[in-house]
């Protein structure tokens, strides 16, 4: 890029920046509809999809009560070879601003304020250096989408562009990415109607640094699976007690067992993936009554790698048998001091380990009742989505009632654990993993720090997994046949209201990079933005990486 041309640039990213801040895109709300008519005219505006509207849509996301779109946009040049830059334009509430949280969306004023309150040196720095912009979404992810618009535009307007560029930019990324999910569909549609080739696609994510002049991008994304651990006990008077099978007890077994758990942590090169940690547990007691609790729940996150949901869940099978042992033999052994202090003879309670997958009883519920059971598990589904919509109750929860529901209708009246699996779900992704990778997606990173180096001696180093989950999980699936039979079974929402497109994922099969600024804080009330990455490098490392990956490209063996 000229010089005249990059400060153009900048002051337009600049104004989009600004503009995008303004609009309150809290995910899961209206104001996503609000970012996305403003993405849309925007994109609008420019003379290029003026004159070729057919290149330029809102996409609605089908059911969605909040009738939101994604927005889309395809930069035509020659050949086929085609860059998808995708960026989210949803973003997280603000209530941990607090008193602040009216200028969540004003970078001038939020600044103001955050002087007078008290905040941590390295903030405290940072705010007095004018270098950052502080802002809810100023670094996830409202920089990298106004650079991303802002280059589209300048493409747009050159005459004999190598390749083409098609901006794809999603709600609900925050939530359970559905704007994604949906939009591997519109990614299949474009490419046939347009007879594209996709060779890869670029996020715009921010990424944080441990070091003020190293700069990380990433090839991949780390995956997210959310296992859902339902106890059924036995219910029991308190003065009763050894004639019941206290659940709240076995819970917290698998939580000791595993929260935390470094055997549940990836290891890829010096990358390691963070261990399981539990957001959620419970009983399912209603009112007080002396007598312990029939039902307990929780659930958790495991991130990943390289473990596929196959693999977890025979890991999760082995820790939830493990606890349900530990849990019989400790009860065993108070039972046997307990008849020893009344001088009774020593026996054995009658409880043995039973743990069971949810795709495991749901079978079991058909065999044993049949069309009942379908029935009711229909209209209980049905009843609780109506609930989810008027956020009665949220998704991870409703798994225990659809359980619960599968149990009735089973024979098996034991205690047991029940392993299922909660929406949402994100396979990782890597670009290591792809079977065939152009050797220019093969340099690519090479590329990106040579003009890093040249431009401003700054070095950016290659990770293969952006930790902070995104959607990029949704443009490639490998190892599908430890995948697919795993999730949908085990997911007692499969298919009723969350669905995930796996086969046409494994079709598109796109390489991936994410490039984006340096960002800070995110999802914290301190997020900001280094603006020099976002009116300057940034675009020109985007720049770099989209040029290098339309130039010529041949298949090559990993
Ligand atoms: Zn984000």
């Amino acid at each position: 890029m000229k010089k005249s041309d990059s400060s153009n640039l900048a002051t337009r990213i600049e104004k989009i920046f600004m503009e995008l801040l303004a609009i309150k895109s809290h995910t899961g709300t209206t104001g996503e509809r609000d970012i996305e008519a403003y993405l849309y005219q925007e994109l609008r505006k420019s003379d290029y999809f003026r004159a070729n509207p057919e290149k330029l849509g809102m996409y609605p996301l089908k059911r969605d009560s909040l009738k939101r779109s994604i927005i889309w946009g395809l930069v035509k040049g020659k050949g086929k070879k085609t860059i998808v830059l995708l960026h989210h334009h949803d973003v997280v509430d603000t209530f941990d601003y607090g008193i602040l949280k009216d200028h969540a969306y004003n970078p001038i004023k939020l600044a103001n304020k955050l002087k007078h309150i008290e905040i941590a040196d390295e903030v405290k720095k940072d705010l007095e250096a004018g270098e950052w912009v502080f802002a809810r979404g100023a670094a996830d992810m409202k920089a990298g989408a106004a650079i991303q618009i802002a280059l589209v535009e300048e493409y747009a307007k050159q005459q004999g562009l190598e390749g083409n560029i098609l901006i794809v930019s999603v709600p609900d990324e925050e939530s359970l990415s559905t704007g994604m999910r949906e939009g591997v569909k519109l990614l299949k549609d474009i490419k046939k109607k347009f007879d594209l080739e996709y060779v890869l696609l670029v996020n715009s994510e921010a990424h944080q640094r441990d070091e003020e002049d190293k700069g990380i991008f990433y090839e991949g994304s780390v995956g997210k699976l959310m296992p859902v651990i339902y106890v059924r006990g036995k219910k029991t008077h308190i003065g009763d007690i050894f004639h019941g099978f206290n659940p709240i007890v076995l819970l917290s077994q698998i939580v000791a067992n595993t929260e935390l758990n470094t055997a549940f942590s990836d290891v890829e090169g010096d990358e390691v993936s963070p261990p399981p940690s539990w957001s959620f547990c419970r009983d399912t007691k209603k009112c007080y009554d002396a007598s312990i609790p029939e039902a307990s729940g929780g659930y958790f996150s495991i991130l990943t790698l390289t473990r596929t949901p196959k693999e977890i869940l025979a890991q999760l099978q082995k820790v939830c048998d493990e606890s349900f042992e530990e849990v019989i033999d400790k009860m065993n052994e108070n039972y046997s001091k307990f008849l020893s202090k009344s001088r009774e003879s020593v026996k054995k309670l009658p409880w043995s380990i039973n743990v069971k997958t949810f795709s495991e009883i749901y079978e079991e519920a058909i065999q044993y009742s049949g069309d009942a059971f379908l029935k009711d598990f229909e209209d209980t589904t049905n009843e609780l989505i109506v609930e989810i919509q008027k956020n009665k109750i949220n998704i991870p929860e409703s798994n225990f009632v659809l359980i619960e529901k599968v149990l009735e209708y089973v024979a098996d009246r034991r205690p047991i654990v029940v392993i299922a699996i909660s929406p949402p779900y994100y396979p990782h992704i890597a670009n290591k993993d792809f079977k065939k990778l152009s050797k220019t997606v093969k340099e690519i990173g090479k590329r990106i720090n040579d003009i890093a180096q040249k431009e401003w001696k700054e070095t950016y180093n290659k990770k293969n997994y952006f930790m902070g989950i995104s959607d990029m999980s949704y443009v490639a699936l490998h190892h599908s046949d430890e995948v697919i039979p795993y999730i949908g079974p085990n997911m007692p929402l499969w298919e009723k209201m969350y669905d995930i497109p796996f086969e046409a994922m494994r079709d598109l099969s796109i390489p991936v990079i994410n490039v984006g600024p340096w960002g800070k804080d995110l999802h914290k009330f301190t997020e900001r933005v280094h603006m020099k990455d976002v009116l300057e490098k940034t675009p020109v490392l985007l720049d770099t990486a989209i040029k290098w990956a339309l130039s010529e490209t041949q298949l090559s063996e990993q």
